[in-house]
This record gives structure tokens, sequence and C-alpha cells, in this order.
């Protein structure tokens, strides 16, 4: 679903990514973790080409991220087709970013409405179905403002999941909640993983990478340190670096 071949982003002289090999297969769940400034938001943020990579090669579904091949040159894609593809990826952060003028449910119908032009009615049927998913069929016709954090961030989730994605990115998604919140939006990111949905999770919740993910990454300084089986890697970790930032976060 998601291939990275020696991935490499700079910003000016400083580089950020310095060769990443990965590979996530259809429904997977690949968590990373790492120190701060390691590189794992930028790393997200290259797989919907938010950012552009300066070497190497990305491959979502198949396709290559943001770019044409056509022999063995490569074409930057258009603004519209970087659009086309990053539809079918899902994403959400730490700050929920929600459109504070619309209610639950008006954030959920937007894109499915404005970007797929869906008639409104198969849309709201489907928004409605997406919010008693993430717990919420009695939030669907309140604002953002009177929501807690935990409900905002599953209104996201729910938001990023009507765009019907192939792959779900999350860049560390509960880091910004209150600790009585933190498992309410794991649970429903759980209940994801088990539907199948393949994800890409940036956390710090080292509990729910053993328990949900299927493999887990640890980035240090712009490089994979380390990928295994979370039991693995928090039972056992190889690297000293891995050992002594687990240290810290356990
Ligand atoms: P954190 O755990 O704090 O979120 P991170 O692993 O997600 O950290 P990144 O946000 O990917 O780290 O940042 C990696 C490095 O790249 C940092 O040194 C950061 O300052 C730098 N960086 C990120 N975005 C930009 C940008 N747009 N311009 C310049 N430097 C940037
Ligand atoms: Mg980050």
């Amino acid at each position: 679903m998601v291939r990275a071949e020696d991935v490499h982003k700079s910003f000016g002289r400083l580089e950020v990514l310095k060769g990443i090999d990965l590979a996530v297969r259809p429904g997977e769940v690949m968590c990373v973790i790492g120190p701060s400034g390691s590189g794992k938001s930028t790393f997200l943020r290259c797989i919907n080409h938010l950012e552009k990579i300066n070497g190497g090669r990305l491959w979502v579904n198949g396709h290559l991220v943001g770019y044409r091949q056509k022999g063995a040159r490569l074409y930057e894609m258009r603004e519209r087709e970087v659009a086309a593809q990053r539809r079918d990826i899902g994403m959400v952060f730490q700050r929920f970013n929600l459109f504070p003028h619309m209610t639950a449910l008006g954030n959920v119908m937007e894109a499915p409405v404005q970007v797929k032009g869906l008639p409104k009615s198969e849309c709201r049927e489907q928004a409605l179905a997406l919010l008693e998913r993430v717990g919420l069929a009695d939030k669907t016709d309140v604002y953002p403002g009177q929501l807690s954090g935990g409900q905002q961030q599953r209104v996201a989730i729910a938001r990023a999941l009507a765009m019907e994605p192939a792959l779900m990115l999350f860049d560390e998604p509960t880091s910004a909640l209150d600790p009585e919140l933190v498992g309410e939006v794991l649970e429903v990111m759980k209940q994801l993983a088990l539907d199948g949905m393949t994800m890409i999770v940036v956390t710090h919740e080292i509990g729910f990478a053993r328990e949900v993910g299927d493999s887990l990454v640890f980035m240090d300084g712009g490089v994979v340190v380390e990928k295994g089986r979370p039991r693995d890697i928090i039972e056992n970790p190889q690297h000293p670096r891995t050992q002594d930032f687990l240290s810290k976060v356990l």
C-alpha cells in the first residue's frame, strides 16, 4: 500500500529525512515512534505530498506520489492530479482543525459534497453512519466549540473517513488531549484497524502500538533505526538509541 525507497527530504541545508526505506502492506497498522525532530511528521507529510521529497521514491497504492513516470523520466504532477491523489489518503493531526462554523454533521459532509459532488442526501446518510461509528450519533447537530477535545478528534476521524480513503495517516492524534479523553480516540482507531484500514500512526501511546500495531518503527535523526513486531521492539529493543528512547517513555 505504501512503499518508501531511500526517501530524502531537506529544508534548505537541514537534512531531515536521510534515506527512509519502509513498506506498509494493505490492512497493516504501522506505528511510528521517535524523539522530537526526528522527522516523523515530515515523513507523513511526504506521503501525501504536502512536502516534496528531494530524493528516492514513494508509492501509495502502486502510484508514485506527486510524479508521473514516462520511460525513465519523472514529471511533476499538476496540482489537480496531486489533489486527486490525496483523496485516497485521510489525515488526522494533533489539532483537530474542524470548521468551527459547521456542525459535526456539516464537517463530515463537507468534502464528499464539495469534492466528490455527490448528492447531499447521500452524503448526509453516509455522514450520519460515520458519526455513529465514532460514537457521536447524539452530537450530529453540535458545533465543534461545544464538543470536548476527544469528541472533536473523533469528528475529525469521521471527516477523514468520509472520503473513503485507502490509507489513513495519524500524526500524534491524542497528544493534545486531556489524559481522560485519550482512550475514546484510541478505541475508535482500534476499531478502524480491526475493520482492516491501512494506517500509519505516529504516536507516543506505546500501549496502543503494542496492542493494535502490526509493526513498529523507531525513527531517530531522519533514519529508521529499528523496525519490527511491536512487542519485540518494546520488550527487546536491539539498538542503544531505541533502548534509551523507550526507557524514557515507558
Ligand atoms: P515532533 O515529535 O516534535 O512532532 P517530528 O519527528 O515530527 O517531531 P518533524 O516535524 O518532522 O519532526 O521535523 C523534523 C525537523 O525538520 C525539525 O528539525 C524541524 O524543525 C524541521 N522542519 C520541519 N518542517 C520544516 C519546514 N517547513 N521548514 C524548515 N524546517 C522544518
Ligand atoms: Mg511531529
